[in-house]
């Protein structure tokens, strides 16, 4: 950077004292950073050039092994604070069989730890242990069962990939989780960079870094890293940080699993408790003041050091908010609003299940009939819900022993809407309970070529629903099924 830049740039720096009006840019940077939950508590309505040397962001030997003596130090008194079945001691003396079940734990606890807070995952993990022991258990269920046992759980494709982990692992490892994190992250299905840091390093003691959300953040403070999170930059310079704190270190899965602790219990997103913090001395964040740079006229003194100073990843900070500044705030996406008709449809006692659309894993899940809801209801709400029943009808009675052209519906009615918020979607069902009659009891019929099945109302709660699929089917329930006196009445 020039020296004319920095000038202009230290000059240029807007404070709320200054200026009552953000620019275009700052408006935008203070939107986004309302928008993210991480940043509350940072004001971003101003902002300053962040002049720093490149080094900041790179941790030299000396600062690792002092970070790293305070990391293993403090791990040493909090490893079984939050009692993670999954959570053992390092131990020299196991065999290799032993490491390869270690690998399967912590395998198995990881993926389950993925979105999902430790408090919810120790009773899905034990029961989960209790039915599949080890890898060739796991390999030999089928996914019914594994989504049995998830239920609750969520984002049913983790269970997926573990059981198809678990048949790779059976059918091209010999049943052994391999030790080489390159392997491991290659040839297994749900295995990313993270978990096989993770595995490797836990289970089998090599020198591989992890890098999750709670270790972004914590090295990122650490190493008071202003940058776009996701950006190629930012992730390189903080991979190679969690490298080099794992380099020829004694008992790496310790290391990693001290800065996991630490980011998740002590450098949390909002309000840190830096006062507790074992390796402060060591963060360049924690030793920043509120205004990090030097004014304009400390650059005066500065000539022939700012190149010095250049660092090009960072982006201008936001002039206070402390160690809640790093990681820099992302720029949250608005959610896509969604609206589907949800029609959860009654014969006698029976309730129609559709099956989930195969979607390339071995994933086998139950919904209601969905369909996409007409901008306006008025009209062609009530047109499109018997253009839907004559499909309905002829897919339900395909492969049962009822005659499709029996079928009437002899009540229909709105059970109000539900909200379900996916990743990227807010997801609005509007549910219709109906309620049919084939002039005849659907009884067990099987499930149809299209997916269709019928099952007992009781038996509903019981099929794999997905945690949405669920909430809607309480909602349709508390309208409740027809009585048996429905069956049978005329169209
Ligand atoms: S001193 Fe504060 S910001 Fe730095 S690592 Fe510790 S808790 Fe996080
Ligand atoms: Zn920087």
């Amino acid at each position: 950077m020039a020296l004319a830049d920095a000038k202009r740039k230290a000059r240029s720096v807007p404070s709320r004292a200054e200026s009552s009006k953000p620019s275009k840019r700052q408006k935008t940077r203070a939107q986004n950073v309302s928008d993210d939950d991480e940043h509350v508590d940072v004001d971003a309505s101003a902002v300053a050039p962040f002049l720093h040397a490149p080094s900041l962001h790179v941790l030299d030997a000396g600062k690792r092994d002092a970070l790293r003596a305070a990391l293993l130090e403090w791990y040493s008194t909090v490893h079984d604070a939050r009692g993670m079945p999954w959570r053992k001691s390092w131990d020299e003396t196991l065999s290799q069989p032993e490491r390869a079940q270690r690998a399967y734990e912590v395998w198995v606890s990881e993926i389950m730890l993925q979105q999902t807070q430790v408090v919810t995952v120790v009773p899905y993990y034990t029961r989960w242990m209790e039915r599949f022991p080890n890898v060739q258990a796991l390999a030999e269920a089928d996914i019914e069962e594994v989504n049995a046992l998830w239920k609750g759980l969520g984002y049913y494709s983790r269970a997926a990939r573990l059981l198809v982990g678990a048949q790779v692992i059976v059918k091209d490892f010999a049943g052994v989780i391999p030790s080489d994190p390159a392997v491991l992250e290659k040839k297994i299905p749900g295995i990313g960079r993270y978990s096989a840091g993770a595995i490797t390093s836990i289970a089998y003691g090599v020198c591989a870094p992890v890098l999750d959300g709670n270790v972004h953040r914590l090295l990122s403070r650490v190493l008071a890293l202003h940058a776009p999170q996701q950006a190629k930059t930012t992730l390189t310079l903080l991979w190679s940080a969690a490298a080099e704190l794992v380099t020829d270190a004694s008992v790496p899965g310790d290391v990693n699993q001290a800065l996991i602790e630490l980011g998740a219990t002590v450098c949390k997103p909002r309000n840190a408790a830096c006062g507790d913090c074992p390796i402060r001395s060591s963060c360049a964040a924690y030793g920043l003041p509120s205004f990090p740079s030097p004014s304009s006229d400390d650059i005066e003194d500065l000539a022939g050091t700012v190149e010095d100073l250049a660092c090009t990843v960072c982006e201008p900070l936001p002039v206070a908010g402390g160690v809640s500044r790093f990681p820099m705030a992302k720029v949250r996406k608005k959610a896509r609003e969604e609206t589907d008709f949800a029609f959860v449809v009654w014969c006698g006692d029976w309730v129609l299940l559709r099956r989930r659309p195969d979607k390339g894993l071995v994933l086998v899940l139950w919904l209601f009939a969905f369909a996409p809801a007409p901008s306006s209801c008025s009209g062609a709400g009530s047109l499109f819900l018997v253009c839907f029943f004559l499909l309905l009808r002829v897919r339900a009675g395909a492969g049962g022993r009822v005659s499709p052209s029996e079928a009437c519906i002899i009540r229909k009615s709105a059970a109000g809407d539900v909200l379900h918020i996916f990743s990227h979607i807010r997801k609005t069902w509007k549910v219709i309970v109906v309620h049919l009659s084939f002039g005849s009891d659907v009884g067990e019929t099987p499930e149809t070529k299209q997916g269709c099945k019928w099952v007992r109302q009781a038996d509903v709660p019981g099929c794999n629903l997905g945690t949405g699929t669920l909430k809607l089917w309480h909602l349709a329930e508390g309208v409740g099924g027809p009585t048996t006196s429905d069956v049978g009445r005329a169209c």
